[in-house]
């Protein structure tokens, strides 16, 4: 047997080994020391009363003959929650029908599972820096990518090339595109007219655009779009991830949404038109058994009036957070992205730092954990990411320990 040796040429040492490993080698030489992690994006805050209730009547269910359920039929979602999640849409003035949605056991999933509808010969991409698991699931199956910069020149929001991007030394225009908003780790949030330019780009040149929105629900300002099918146009190019995993605390329980409009189809090599819907419908049926039904359960919560409410309070807390680190950089002059419409903040290393050695010095002088931006891509490299999603009082110190460092 011969193994896929494109796993082999993957960055060995995953971002967050590497932290660990660090964090581990310096407790053991600081036993006393108090380590505040705001680095790995998990939640803190326990599931809403509403969502763990539903679980519990679900798990009743099936312990009763008449209630009982084996096999979900299509593995797509139960008809309940694919229409609360439909309703929630609507919720914010955007149209997705129920038969459009498929129910997951998280976006990650999706994100990595979606590139095998697609031919290995597309040619990807992907904003740098980016959530690695673009990059990644790409890389398994031996694909070219190139990257658009998303810098500080640009807000972080990269926008198209009309020129094309580099590859070797030829000039090409990508297939599939991955955008994220708002962005992991940036924290940057693409504007209505932003996006439209690459739905325009997309349409251009044939190309697929995957719409990562896991962190939507983090989005204030009313004018920002929390879904590209706000914008005309988008069905017929755009797939849409989303996750209950920040939204609802649902980092362990699992479950997310992968929105593949019916009208999204192109024509196959013999002349045919294919629907995306239908080609992942077919995987789906191949390789997924669907989600368990109490876990469909506890999503349908989430979307009623009452489970918004409570989700809503966990989302507030984070916010809050994200106020507190803003507010604190800001306080220091230390440019910054995010906070605002997003659980992260996207800060530029003080002391003229790479964001590996302002890690170091961070954990070693005051204790305090972030991701470094390296971890994301080249654009990184001097960036430094926090996350909003710790305890507040965590928190709070953590920002105190950083004034008086930095100052
Ligand atoms: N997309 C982005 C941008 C993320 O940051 C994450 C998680 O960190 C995910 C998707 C996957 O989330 P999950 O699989 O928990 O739904």
């Amino acid at each position: 047997m011969k193994v896929n040796e494109n796993y082999l040429k993957l960055e060995k040492n995953y971002l967050f080994i590497r932290i660990a490993e660090k964090i581990k080698a310096f407790q053991a030489q600081n036993p006393d020391k108090k380590i505040i992690r705001m680095g790995i994006g998990d939640v803190t805050q326990p599931l809403a009363p509403i969502v763990v209730e539903a679980m519990k009547k679900a798990a009743d269910e099936l312990a009763v003959k008449e209630t009982f359920r084996g096999y979900e039929d299509s593995g797509a979602g139960y008809d309940f929650l694919r229409q609360a999640v439909s309703d929630y849409y609507k919720s914010f003035g955007t149209d997705v029908p129920a038969s459009d949605i498929r129910i997951n056991d998280g976006a990650k999933s999706d994100c990595g599972n979606l590139v095998d509808i697609f031919d290995d010969s597309n040619i990807i991409l992907i904003t740098d820096p980016a959530y690695p698991v673009y990059v990644d699931s790409n890389l398994m199956n031996g694909r070219q990518i190139v990257y658009a910069d998303s810098s500080e020149e640009n807000g972080f929001s990269a926008l198209p090339s009309p020129d094309g991007y580099e590859l070797g030394r030829k000039k090409v225009f990508p297939d599939i595109i991955y955008l994220c908003s708002p962005n992991n780790p940036t924290g940057a949030v693409y504007t209505k007219a932003q996006l439209a330019e690459w739905i325009a780009y997309a349409k251009a040149h044939d190309a697929v655009i995957l719409f990562d929105a896991a962190y939507e629900a983090f989005i204030k300002d009313e004018n920002l779009p929390r879904s590209i099918y706000q914008l005309e146009g988008a069905k017929e190019v755009a797939i849409e991830l989303c996750s209950l995993s920040k939204t609802a605390g649902f980092t362990g329980v699992r479950c997310g949404y992968t929105v593949i409009p019916a009208e999204l189809k192109t024509i196959a090599s013999d002349g045919t038109e294919v629907s995306l819907a239908q080609l992942w419908n077919r995987r789906e049926g191949s390789k997924f058994n669907g989600v368990s039904y109490p876990v469909q359960r506890a999503a349908e919560a989430v979307f009623t009036p009452e489970g918004q409410k409570q989700v809503r309070e966990s989302i507030l807390y984070y916010q809050e957070n994200a106020r507190i680190i803003s507010e604190t950089l800001t306080e220091l002059h230390i440019p910054f992205t995010g906070g605002i419409n997003s659980p992260y903040i996207w800060f530029k290393c003080p002391f003229g730092l790479d964001s590996w050695s302002f890690f170091d010095k961070m954990l070693h002088e005051i204790a305090v954990v972030g991701t470094p931006g390296a971890g994301f891509g080249k654009n990184g490299v001097n960036w430094f990411r926090l996350t909003a999603f710790g305890d507040r009082n965590d928190t709070t110190e953590a920002m105190q320990r950083l004034k008086s460092w930095v100052k």
